[in-house]
């Protein structure tokens, strides 16, 4: 039996931020006399929001009551971090001045590229995250979503001629995905790919990773009191002004227009991945995009699975190489990372969460 209120609201994917309120609370602390009482004020939030990033919609948002400038600057510094990181990460377009993973993929079986060095510890994380995950989350995984992508594509494009890939194809595809296939040397800031029909693919760890980033930028900055959203991974920086967390939501993965839960977060990231999001039909079949490398197949075992902890990298990561292993394996991964609380929806509607995901749990009407 599900232990939540499953609770029916309809609403836009907008209204995930509407639930991002903040309370009144005291000024910030201004030169005052002792006979002075502080007055409460409430702090209007500001926001700022982009749409060009990884294919998505970024969201900025400060409720530690910045001045219109300050926001400008820091806004736009984060803006600034998303784009170089974009263009880093991006596979399918090159950029003038710059080796990104496009390039890196058009020079699969050749010589070394030199890498802007953000690339290159983007690059040793990933293998670290292939590492921790074992190899459920691996960005060299290329060749088998590759094919997968156009199928989608073609879908969308022409749903009656839908087909999914060839699975002769994908086995082959398969032989071409081995992590130890990306050679990088970190002293040169140089990398390669060793096999001309590998290739790399971010989409389960970039946008986490250019969030964190982010984050760390406002961190660095002292910003206490900001929620970033890019395209739905949510990183809090610091508390709302009374010291409370931001209410955040699930959304129902077998209803568009609900959410399932909601529940209080603060100083950390929250990512869901879920099979509604990104995924075509044949044959009356959803084809999902988070593809389980014991399958080659989209990964069955939930509807959606909602990772909160600290680095919404780690979080980014843990969100698609979780999706392809039983809760059982995931929970056993989480309590031995530590920090992090898991939320999955299974496909016949049953759902289950870390010990530690209840404490967060909010009623609605609270917020
Ligand atoms: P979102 O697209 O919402 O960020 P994910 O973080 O789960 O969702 O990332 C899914 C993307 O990751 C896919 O679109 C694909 O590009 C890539 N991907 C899918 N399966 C895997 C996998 N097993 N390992 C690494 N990357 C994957
Ligand atoms: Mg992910």
């Amino acid at each position: 039996m599900s232990p939540y209120r499953l609770y029916k609201r309809i609403c836009t994917v907008l209204a995930l931020l509407s639930l991002l309120v903040m309370s009144a609370c005291a000024a910030p602390t201004a030169e005052r006399s002792a006979a002075e009482t502080p007055q409460p004020r409430k702090i209007e939030p500001k926001g700022k929001v982009y749409y060009s990033y990884f294919d998505t919609v970024s969201y900025v948002y400060d409720y530690a009551g910045d001045s219109a400038e300050r926001f400008d600057e820091r806004s736009a510094e984060v803006a600034h971090i998303l784009s170089e990181y974009h263009k880093l990460f991006d596979i399918y377009h090159e950029y003038a001045g710059m080796n990104n993973l496009c390039t890196l993929n058009a020079q699969a079986g050749g010589e070394a590229l030199e890498l802007d060095e953000k690339l290159i510890g983007f690059l040793l994380y990933a293998k670290e995250m292939y590492t921790l995950t074992n190899g459920e989350m691996n960005v060299m995984l290329g060749a088998v979503l590759r094919p997968w992508h156009e199928c989608r594509e073609r879908a969308s494009e022409d749903p009656a001629s839908a087909a999914i890939p060839d699975e002769d194809a994908l086995r082959e595809a398969y032989g071409h995905t081995d992590i130890a296939l990306l050679e990088i040397d970190a002293e040169r800031n140089t990398a390669r790919i060793a096999d001309a029909a590998a290739s790399i693919d971010v989409g389960a760890l970039g946008k986490g990773y250019a969030t964190e980033r982010a984050a760390e930028y406002l961190e660095r900055e002292g910003a206490f009191g900001y929620v970033l959203n890019i395209g739905g991974n949510i990183r809090c920086v610091g508390t709302r002004p009374d010291g409370s967390g931001w209410v955040t939501a699930v959304r129902d993965p077998f209803d568009d227009e609900s959410y399932a839960c909601s529940f209080r977060i603060s100083d950390t990231a929250c990512v869901t991945s879920g099979v509604y999001e990104r995924y075509f039909t044949v044959n009356g079949q959803r084809y999902h995009h988070i593809i389980d490398r014991d399958t080659l197949f989209p990964a069955a075992y939930f509807a959606s699975l909602t990772v909160v902890t600290r680095d919404s990298a780690l979080a980014d990561a843990l969100s698609t190489a979780l999706f392809c292993m039983s809760a059982e394996e995931g929970e056993a991964l989480a309590r031995r990372i530590g920090g992090v609380e898991l939320l999955w929806f299974f496909p016949d509607g049953e759902t289950r969460s870390t010990p530690g995901f209840a404490a967060l749990y909010e009623e609605p009407s609270q917020s």
